[in-house]
């Protein structure tokens, strides 16, 4: 049978990496299985889902390359779906109208507490028992679901093992308000059942859920498909992965200068593992990819390793590659690259030095605008004893080949003519071209920075202007 699995968020708010991660993992798993994903919108919650948030979703799985082969759905336009859905189950006594107040329910509540036992609804709207009473007069019904009174429900979770619940732990779930829209855990099971879901991957918030799901899924005549509950995401702290917590939008990643090849690398590791393998690209993780690696303990959420990760990844990217993805960025830090060097080339030469594009930009700055060099800085690197050589290379600068290696060894034969250290020029040179002191090779950095740029920032900041 072919493998089909979904993503299924919510559009009520934000998406985080703990959120994008539910949608890697049945995305991995479909295309490991050469199966199907498929997105579907969960908007029933009409007051707080919006198009943004689907919006930020269908970016952000783009954007991670987590595409899907059916989708969106839409579960708003599917409402007469359910609503037959429903019927049918109201036709065959599996459902029925209940029509319990509220505040008959608190009472219940009240003196179920009383008793010490757990308050739970006490089927009085049963089919069986509603036999002969008339429904109250003003009191629109609320639909449940009748559930079975006796056995278990039980599944092998592919992640937690087995799980076992009585039936008469649970009660009848609401499946459909009194003004007749569907609930959350009716809409699901009815998608998964006409999507024809053989795995459902998502987060373990929902493991409750699942026994009342697969139920409502046997009235339905339906197999359960196979469910793998994936571990909560924590903060470094210790709490639930959360907005409120720190938590960052899965597209400030991007606008951040993360790669999507570190992020999915990242994510992957967040609850699965492939024996030791830490380092991988995308190809790498669907190839590995089985339920069997998914494990059931929380995982921890590590802004450090993320970035380790992406400087891992930038690393990864070729020159041409890297200089493509750094463009943007640069344009963003408000440098106009069209007058300077190659950004293929800046790209190489800073590859190793920034664990995000964004850092990437900032360090590439002095290669396409004149920095200001702070006074103290210079007046530390620049003394009477290379201040002349400076000037000397400063002409020297003016004729030489311009290259690497020539200005590399025009360099080295000053330092050597007057008896000083390479540094003892190549430091107050970075002062003076770069503006700071931590650079690539500097001959490497005034190749780029090119004639004229380096010896007038020279020339500017040795006062002989
Ligand atoms: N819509 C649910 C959520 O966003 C997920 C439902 C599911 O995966 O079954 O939490």
């Amino acid at each position: 049978m072919s493998v089909r699995t979904r993503f299924a968020p919510s559009p009520t708010g934000f998406l985080h990496l703990g959120n994008i991660r539910s949608a890697l993992f049945p995305w991995a798993y479909a295309r490991h299985r050469r199966g199907t994903f498929i997105l579907r919108i969960e908007d029933t919650d009409a007051e707080r889902s919006t198009p943004e948030a689907t919006q930020a979703i269908v970016d952000a799985m783009h954007w991670l390359g987590l595409d899907y082969d059916e989708g969106p759905y839409y579960q708003m336009q599917r409402m007469d779906r359910y609503r037959a859905v429903l019927d049918d189950l109201l036709a065959r006594g599996l459902a029925y109208r209940c029509y319990t107040t509220p505040e008959e329910l608190d009472e219940l509540r009240a003196e179920q507490m009383a008793r010490g036992e757990k308050p739970r609804y006490d089927g009085r709207w049963r089919p069986e028992n509603a036999q002969g009473k008339t429904p109250p007069e003003g009191v629109t019904p609320v639909y449940r679901f009748r559930n079975p009174d006796d056995g278990v429900v039980a599944w092998d979770d592919a992640v937690k093992g087995r799980i076992e619940i009585a039936n008469r732990e649970l009660d009848d779930l609401v499946i459909a308000r009194a003004d007749g829209t569907p609930t959350y855990n009716f809409c699901v099971v009815v998608d998964d059942v006409d999507m024809r879901i053989t795995h459902v991957i998502r987060g373990d918030d929902h493991v409750n859920n699942t026994p009342r799901q697969i139920n409502i899924m046997r009235a339905l005549a339906a197999t359960p498909p196979v469910y793998a509950h994936l571990p909560t995401v924590l903060t470094p702290t210790g709490e639930r992965l959360s907005k409120r917590h720190g938590a960052r939008g899965v597209l400030q990643y991007r606008d951040e200068g993360y790669v999507p090849e570190a992020v999915v690398n990242y994510l992957a590791r967040l609850g699965w593992a492939h024996g030791d393998a830490e380092v991988f690209d995308v190809d790498e993780f669907v190839a590995w990819f089985d339920l069997a690696g998914l494990t059931p303990s929380p995982a921890r959420f590590d802004p450090e390793k993320l970035k380790w990760l992406n400087h891992e990844h930038l690393k990864r990217l070729d020159d041409g590659e890297l200089g493509r993805r750094l463009q943007p960025f640069l344009a963003r830090a408000g440098l106009d690259v069209a007058g300077g060097p190659g950004v293929e080339r800046v790209a190489a030469l800073l590859r190793d030095r920034a664990a995000t594009l964004a850092e990437m930009a900032d360090a590439a700055r002095y290669f396409y605008e004149a920095p200001a060099p702070d006074p103290a800085m210079l007046a530390e690197q620049i003394n009477d004893a290379n201040r002349p050589v400076l000037g000397e290379l400063h002409n020297e600068f003016a004729t030489i080949d311009w290259a690497r290696a020539t200005l590399g060894s025009t360099i080295k034969a000053a330092a050597a003519r007057h008896k000083l250290k390479p540094p003892q020029l190549m430091m107050p040179l970075r002062a003076l071209v770069a503006g700071t002191l931590k650079t690539p090779a500097i001959d490497a950095v005034l190749e780029l920075v090119g004639r004229e740029a380096t010896r007038a920032r020279m020339a500017r900041g040795l006062d002989f202007e």
